[in-house]
């Protein structure tokens, strides 16, 4: 059986589906073509991960496909419910990356409350002549230990980011539409662990406490945070955006800068990607990274192999 691995998948989950008979293509094949493609090259496995469209017109024409497999969480990118509805399986990696967005998160964070992402864009501009200017532009930096946290949507991310945030030494808020209390364990690297409960708490409350918020739900209807939300934020809080573009409304965000409201923002995902607004892009108080928040080696090998374990897992079952 054939495997075509669209937008990539990692040498292990390459590996581990070879070992077990089948044959993996990884080739880029663009949106258009994606459908003859299917159905000329007879691929019974369509692996994506967010840059690939799995619609309606690819699920009804293409006679060979069994498993659409969505490395990594959000699968807004499928049409599931279509897809299982015609007896095609449907499978993702939900908690493979959630620890390397949570690592994002603090990057952008750490980053934030010392301007790094701004000095990084001013040093090689200016940092051999106006060295001092720059000093001082980039002094009055803040300490996140002792600094509240809000994390909206408890999940898997958000949990992981509730780890590092008790680690180094942040209160942590969080809120969740279907989620009440959480025991969360900190694991060290010499086996000890210590179990911290965490109630959720109404998302008013949150926002109003917060010192810097932090998005994890899905993708949304309509924005989590919006004008009406910001204005009801300590001054000079701290917003990042891992999750989807639209649960942060970015012109409210942007307005929110202008007031001097919010001190810094950091996204990875946008509104409109692959062509986020370019006043978010110019703008000297957003921290950015390109929807990276899964891309690390570790999280990758992770997403492969667990997306090839599934696979084999579902086809053995067919065949039996
Ligand atoms: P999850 O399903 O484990 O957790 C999401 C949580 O949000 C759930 O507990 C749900 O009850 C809660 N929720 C949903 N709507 C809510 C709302 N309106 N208000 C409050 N809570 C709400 O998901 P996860 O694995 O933690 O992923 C979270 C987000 O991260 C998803 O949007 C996913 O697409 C995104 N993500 C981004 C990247 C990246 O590269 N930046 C990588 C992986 C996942």
């Amino acid at each position: 059986m054939k495997v075509l691995a669209n937008d990539g998948i990692s040498k292990s989950g390459a590996e581990t589906l070879k070992n077990a008979g089948f044959e993996v293509i990884i080739k880029k094949v663009a949106q258009e073509q994606l459908k003859d493609y299917l159905n000329q090259n007879a691929i019974s496995v369509l692996l994506v991960r967010s840059a690939t469209s799995v619609r309606k017109d690819i699920i009804d024409n293409c006679i060979h496909l069994k498993v659409i497999g969505r490395g990594g969480v959000g699968m807004d990118n499928i049409d599931v419910a279509y897809a299982r509805s015609k007896g095609i399986a449907v499978i993702n990696t939900p908690a493979a990356s959630s620890s390397s967005v949570a690592e994002l998160v603090f990057a952008h964070l750490f980053g934030g409350v010392r301007k790094l992402h701004d000095a990084n864009r001013n040093m090689p501009l200016e940092g051999d002549s106006r060295f001092k200017d720059l000093k001082k532009a980039y002094a009055g930096g803040i300490e996140l230990r002792g600094k509240t946290l809000g994390i909206i949507g408890f999940g898997r991310i958000g949990r992981e980011v509730a780890k590092i945030a008790l680690g180094v030494g942040m209160k942590v808020i969080a809120s969740d539409k279907n989620i009440g209390e959480v025991e969360i364990t900190l694991e060290f690297y010499n086996d000890q662990s210590i179990k911290i409960p965490i109630k959720t708490e109404p998302i008013d409350m949150l926002i109003k406490d917060s010192d810097y918020i932090t998005l994890h739900v899905p993708a949304q209807d309509s924005p989590v945070i919006g004008a009406k939300e910001i204005a009801k934020m300590k001054d000079g809080v701290g917003i990042i955006n891992t999750a989807r573009g639209g649960v942060l409304d970015e012109e409210a965000l942007l307005e929110g800068i202008e007031s001097g409201k919010i001190s810094f923002a950091a996204l990875d995902t946008y509104e409109n990607e692959p062509t986020p607004a370019i006043r978010l892009l110019m703008n000297e108080s957003i921290s950015l990274s390109p929807h990276i928040g899964a891309s690390t080696n570790e999280a990758q090998e992770r997403i492969g192999v667990e997306l090839a374990e599934q696979i084999i897992s579902i086809l053995k079952k067919t065949k039996a």
